[in-house]
């Protein structure tokens, strides 16, 4: 899991004192916490603000772009009613394995759809089908140097008042390096700037786990 922007003890106390993990989200953490890429999943505090928003916006259909190991896609259909569905974009049979046996062990994978293909392909299959301002919420954790296109893309999936979660958006403070010019941090340089000029949504940014944006469809 990424390193919070909280002092550690403080970052200890918050885990401590509001996390409810359910114990099936613990295990498939503490699974993937011995995967060398473990840092791309996600903190289970911003698991559970995920799936607290899933409930309060009253989500039926949410898209997740960046699937991984599945917790975030777990946390979500936990949170999502029996009828509710996520279309999950990923490029990893590997970790989407992962993924699918957790999906089933918690008995949320009749809620999810995986597809295993390049996203921006996904989502315009999804566009070509008339499934434009159909969701109600996305999560966008995938490729950074891509993002824009998956925030283009899910901006015409949603609904009018959906959200779009985007994460990393912070980038370990790295975004801040004069030296950083690498393309994922100049991508979410752009991403975040071009954001903020945005019109057509509203605009925040939580500052859990690696930072995310949320923007609501206006
Ligand atoms: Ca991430």
């Amino acid at each position: 899991m990424g390193k919070s922007f909280l002092p550690d003890a403080l970052d200890a106390y918050v885990q401590e004192t509001w996390v409810r993990e359910s114990e099936v989200l613990r295990r498939l953490r503490e699974e993937t916490a011995s995967h060398p890429r473990a840092g791309m999943q996600i903190p289970p505090d911003q698991g559970q603000l995920m799936a607290l928003l899933v409930r309060a916006l009253g989500a039926r259909k949410i898209l997740e772009v960046g699937v991984f190991t599945g917790y975030s896609s777990l946390a979500m259909a936990l949170a999502l009613p029996s009828d509710g569905r996520i279309v999950a974009c990923d490029v990893s049979e590997e970790f989407t394995n992962v993924a699918r046996r957790y999906w089933k062990e918690a008995g949320v994978e009749s809620k999810i759809t995986l597809h295993l293909a390049p996203a921006t392909e996904t989502l315009d299959v999804l566009l070509a089908e008339g499934q434009a301002e159909t969701f109600d919420m996305a999560f966008i954790d995938a490729d950074k140097v891509n993002y824009i296109e998956y925030f283009e893309r899910a901006m015409r999936l949603l609904k009018t008042n959906g959200l779009i979660l985007i994460d990393n958006v912070l980038w370990s403070g790295k975004i801040l390096d004069p030296t950083a010019t690498d393309e994922d941090t100049e991508a979410l340089r752009q991403l975040n700037a071009r954001l903020q000029a945005d019109s057509r949504i509203d605009l925040a940014l939580i500052p859990i786990g690696d930072g995310v944006t949320v923007a609501r469809k206006r």
